[in-house]
């Protein structure tokens, strides 16, 4: 499996690739609280599909930023109340899919609360992010216990932006924001991690490992982590995150999350699509381990040894 999943990286782990994620947006900043930032408001807008999160994305920066503001400028501007009127001017009408300008309004106070307490995002997330955990979540829920008890009262919009490990979600694109932050290498930023923390100055000792990272568990990988046996557990939830996680922590255990922007490609570029295609299936790194397709070559096997009383039987292009 390793084998297979490691050629899968060395294809779709790639600057290539990034026009179709939302990595890219805090990767156009240098200054890391603009790349907090807009990590940020990319990771939690990554619902829907591909195309229309970068539009809502690509439309949210030129919103901020529309008044000569670096997005870490815009965040603080918050704190005063001329800040806060020509913000919410500028994220007026602003929509995606379930969340409205107002949303992002509150999430971004809430960002520079943290910054104004802690320093960063990175440092509110080190205060409960033990180096000895095996993950982040009691960090994750810790912080966002914070930022609801900062909000008051929330409506389901806003809600949907905060989802925690507590509660039983997956956090899939909280998953998302850490793997960005915790992992350093040609696609993600590495804020949070060893080398950040120095330039951050978070506590001594303190900074997000790569050991410590949860799947971002979307449709795409939690189906892909089925068809490879990495997962039992039907819902998409929190353990089955780390059921996925822990499974590929056999192949990589200080770095169980590195396949995943590989494995996420083969759903977003629309490769593995729910069927088994032999023209795709044949050239996919995963075929060998793929339980899903190897199932159905057995069946078409099968069909085809009975083909002469029956050759309507032949399996192609059937659906799971
Ligand atoms: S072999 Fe086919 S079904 Fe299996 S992961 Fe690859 S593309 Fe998807």
């Amino acid at each position: 499996m390793r084998s297979f999943l490691d050629r899968l990286y060395e294809r779709y782990h790639r600057e290539e690739f990034l026009y179709s994620d939302p990595l890219e947006f805090p990767r156009r900043y240098r200054a890391p609280l603009d790349q907090e930032a807009v990590a940020l408001v990319s990771a939690l807008l990554a619902y829907g599909n591909v195309k229309q999160i970068r539009r809502s994305i690509e439309e949210l920066l030129a919103r901020i930023t529309r008044d000569g503001l670096t997005p870490s400028g815009f965040v603080r501007s918050l704190a005063l109340p001329e800040g806060k009127t020509r913000a919410r001017a500028a994220l007026s009408g602003f929509v995606h899919r379930f969340n409205r300008g107002e949303d992002l309004l509150l999430l971004l106070e809430l960002l520079g609360r943290s910054w104004k307490e802690h320093g960063s995002l990175g440092a509110h997330l080190m205060v409960a992010l033990e180096p000895s955990a095996g993950d982040f979540s009691i960090a994750l829920a810790r912080l966002i216990a914070d930022w609801r008890g900062w909000a008051g009262s929330r409506t389901p919009s806003f809600s949907h932006l905060l989802t925690s490990p507590a509660d039983g979600s997956c956090c899939k694109r909280w998953c998302m924001l850490l793997r960005w932050m915790g992992r350093e290498d040609g696609l993600d930023l590495g804020l949070w991690g060893e080398r950040g923390a120095l330039r951050a100055g978070f506590p001594e000792g303190r900074w997000l490992r790569a050991s410590q990272l949860v799947i971002p568990l979307d449709t795409h990988v939690g189906r892909i982590s089925h068809y490879l046996g990495l997962r039992t557990r039907k819902t998409l939830d929190w353990r089955a995150a780390r059921e996925v996680t822990d499974a590929l922590r056999a192949f990589c255990s200080e770095d169980p999350v590195r396949y995943d922007f590989a494995l996420a490609r083969l759903g977003i570029l629309d490769l593995c699509q729910r069927k088994f295609q032999p023209e795709v299936c044949g050239g996919c790194e995963l075929l060998s381990a793929c339980r899903f397709a190897r199932k159905r070559i057995r069946i078409g096997q099968k069909c085809q040894s009975s083909s002469v009383r029956s050759p309507k039987n032949a399996v192609s292009g059937s659906s799971p």
